[in-house]
């Protein structure tokens, strides 16, 4: 994954490049939620990796960091399962420094903790989510975990649209010391660079399970975008709100008027709305069902869509190949399974192209991100975001909490 060119262009005085962290004490909220397999060993370090040119940068100056972050969905006490001191062994290796760990994340041993911090030492707090009081965003806990550092910085990007204590709240504390880190000035730049700064032409690409989803998105995309390429399962509610014969095809038919005015809306924003012209059709939800092709309103009865078919690849890609901004969300087709990935593979692989000829372009949203990494191709675009939810809000126009606390 390429870095993005310049992150100081939005907010030059709140990312922590442009911050002398010396005999400095950083309390950074990173994003360690994680998976674990049953002996707790790391399944995915992606998370981890992603926070660490912060924790080199804090380090390198000569400042001390305290890391906070939650992990799984505790119901409000320990947990055994969701301690974070599994983590602490990874994390030695990857920063090749000793981790202290404490087991609170407010009161006297963690404070004692920090308090014994020196120069580039890192501590690692328990589990934020063991209290309640995190994602009700409580002040007085806020308040608590701010004691421990003299400087807020904020990587959690997955984390940036919830108003919790750790990742919005805090900021208050740290009135004229709060910035972003690298990982979280990456992601803003990166969607500004899609949304507000881009060179046209700029294509989307939506695709994935269904409509309803993805409306917000593309109502927000339909003022900055020139193409906006439908896939996947929603295609088939646009294809039957135009009268088309769809078979079983996924559909959603309480969304059919809401497709026909997103087609609508586009004409009259001069938007060039592609639906894929043929699909590749299946007797079941299967790898081992039997297959054809059809155009994509004449899906034979009792058979579902599951992938975009070979002239809709062709075309798709063409469009791709000449944008110079480019946004994927979601896959074309059930990729999952090798008989409906074409699609998909065809996408992933335009955008790759398109990157090397000099497009900007951005991957996310879970399912266009295991897409990417599965055809290995994660590293030939420009970024690919860490953001779940979080992406899709601020795709949809959303101000995120934990962003806007940082910029208050
Ligand atoms: P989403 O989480 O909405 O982005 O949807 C991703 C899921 O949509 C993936 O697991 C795909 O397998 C699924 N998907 C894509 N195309 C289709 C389709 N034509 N029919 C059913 N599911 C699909």
């Amino acid at each position: 994954m390429k870095s993005v060119a310049n992150p100081n262009i939005i907010f030059p005085m709140k990312i922590i490049s442009n911050y002398n962290f010396k005999n400095k004490k950083a309390l950074i909220r990173v994003d360690f939620n994680v998976p674990l397999d049953k002996e707790y060993n790391i399944t995915d370090d992606t998370r981890i990796r992603a926070a660490l040119p912060t924790i080199h940068k804090i380090l390198n100056d000569g400042g001390s960091i305290i890391l906070m972050s939650h992990l799984g969905r505790p119901k409000g006490g320990y947990e055994e399962k969701y301690s974070l001191k599994h983590l602490v062994p990874h994390l030695t290796e990857l920063l090749k420094n000793k981790i202290h760990f404490a087991d609170d994340c407010i009161g006297e041993s963690a404070q004692i903790a920090a308090n014994r911090l020196l120069s580039n030492e890192i501590l690692l707090l328990e589990n934020l989510r063991f209290y309640k009081e995190e994602e009700k965003g409580d002040e007085e806990f806020a308040k608590k975990i701010s004691h421990l550092g003299n400087v807020f910085v904020n990587d959690a990007f997955g984390t940036a649209h919830r108003a919790h204590a750790s990742t919005t709240i805090v900021a208050k504390f740290f009135p004229n010391d709060k910035m972003f880190g690298i990982l979280l000035a990456d992601e803003i730049n990166s969607i500004n660079k899609v949304l507000n700064n881009s060179v046209k032409p700029v294509t989307a690409i939506m695709g994935g399970a269904k409509v309803s989803d993805k409306i917000l998105i593309i109502e927000n995309l339909l003022n900055r975008v020139n193409n906006l390429i439908v896939g996947g399962g929603m295609t088939y509610t646009f294809i039957k709100a135009m009268g088309g014969n769809i078979g079983n095809s996924l559909v959603e038919n309480d969304k059919l008027d809401t497709a026909l005015e997103i087609i609508k809306r586009a004409k009259e924003k001069n938007v060039r709305l592609y639906l894929p012209t043929d699909n590749i059709f299946a007797d079941a939800f299967s790898n081992e069902a039997t297959i054809g092709i059809s155009a994509i309103d004449n899906v034979p009865d009792g058979k579902m869509g599951l992938d975009i078919g070979p002239n809709s690849s062709k075309e798709i890609s063409e469009i791709i190949k000449n944008s110079k901004t480019i946004l994927w969300n979601g896959p074309m087709g059930v990729f999952e399974m090798s008989n409906f990935e074409k699609g998909t593979k065809a996408v992933a692989e335009a955008v790759a192209e398109a990157t090397a000829r000099g497009a900007f372009s951005l991957i996310g949203g879970g399912d266009s991100v295991a897409a990417i990494n599965k055809y290995n191709l994660a590293d030939k675009v420009s970024y690919v975001s860490t953001g779940g939810g979080a992406l899709l809000e601020y795709l949809e126009g959303k101000e995120l909490p934990g962003i806007a606390a940082i910029l208050k």
